[in-house]
C-alpha cells in the first residue's frame, strides 16, 4: 500500500517488504514461473533469472498478469517465443488486455509468446516434458488453478478447495498456500483457513504466500504457527 504507515510496511525486516505473489521454479534443468505480475521484471532481475523457459498462469487478475509485457527480454535473449499456459479463460482475457501482443501485423520488438490452453482442471499435463498437475481452486467465485509438480504444490488466490484438489495434494512433501490476513476474506484463505487445510493435509513443509501487511510482522506471525508451517518472503529458496 502506497505511503502505509503501519508497523509491517515501516518495518526494517526485509521479510516484511513484499512485492507481489509470484515463485520461480527450477524442474529437471527448466527454469519456469507461475504469473507475471507488476513486479515481474523486478522480481526477474532481482532473482538474476537469466532463462526462462515458460509461464504459468493461476487465473487472470491483474496482480498475476500485469508484467507479462517484460517477457520481451527474455524473447530477446532466447531468440524464441515463451510458452504460456493457461486455461481457454485466461487465455481471452490476456488476448485482450494485450491486444498489441496478438495484432496481426505486430509492432517489432512487442512481446512474443505462444498459448497452451489447459483444457481439462483434473487431467496432468505437459510442460516442456515435465509433468504438472492443475489443482482446481475458487478463488471467492473465481475458479483458479494451482499446479503440483512433483512433491511440491503451490495454490495462491483459493478461499475454497474441492475435495479432488485435496486428494490431489495429498502426499506432497512441499506445499505453498495463500493466507492473506487474520480477518476472513471474501476471496482469500485467511491465516486459521489455511493452516488448518495444511493441517488436514500433513506435508513435510508448507509456505504461506500472498500475506497482505494486514497478517503482522513476520517475525511475530511466524513464531505462532507450527515449525513445518512457515511465511514465505521475498527471496527465499527452498530445496527440493
Ligand atoms: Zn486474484
Ligand atoms: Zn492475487
Amino acid at each position: 500500500m502506497i505511503g502505509c504507515a503501519c508497523p509491517v510496511c515501516r518495518s526494517l525486516d526485509h521479510r516484511d517488504q513484499r512485492l507481489r505473489v509470484s515463485v520461480h521454479l527450477e524442474v529437471e534443468g527448466r527454469s519456469l514461473v507461475v504469473d507475471t505480475g507488476p513486479d515481474f521484471r523486478q522480481q526477474m532481475l532481482r532473482a538474476h533469472i537469466g532463462q526462462l523457459d515458460g509461464i504459468l498462469f493461476t487465473h487472470e487478475h491483474k496482480d498475476h498478469t500485469a508484467g507479462l509485457d517484460d517477457v520481451r527480454a527474455f524473447n530477446f535473449r532466447q531468440q524464441q517465443e515463451m510458452p504460456i499456459f493457461a486455461e481457454p479463460r485466461v487465455l481471452e482475457q490476456l488476448k485482450r488486455e494485450f491486444a498489441y501482443v496478438f495484432a496481426e501485423h505486430k509492432y517489432p520488438g512487442v512481446p512474443q509468446v505462444s498459448l497452451h490452453p489447459i483444457a481439462d482442471d483434473q487431467l496432468p499435463f505437459e510442460v516442456l516434458g515435465l509433468r504438472v498437475q492443475p489443482l482446481r481452486a475458487l478463488h471467492y467465485k473465481l475458479p483458479v488453478l494451482g499446479f503440483r509438480i512433483g512433491d511440491m504444490a503451490y495454490l495462491t488466490d483459493a478461499n475454497q478447495l474441492p475435495d479432488s484438489t485435496m486428494d490431489q495434494l495429498r502426499g506432497a512433501d512441499t506445499i505453498v498456500l495463500n493466507a492473506l490476513r487474520h480477518e476472513p476474506h471474501i476471496s482469500h484463505f485467511s491465516l486459521s483457513e489455511a493452516v488448518a487445510i495444511l493441517e488436514d493435509l500433513k506435508p513435510r513443509r508448507a509456505y504461506l504466500t500472498h500475506i497482505s501487511h494486514q497478517l503482522g510482522r513476520h517475525r511475530e506471525v511466524e513464531a505462532q504457527l507450527p515449525p513445518w508451517v512457515r511465511l514465505a518472503y521475498d527471496g527465499l529458496q527452498v530445496e527440493g
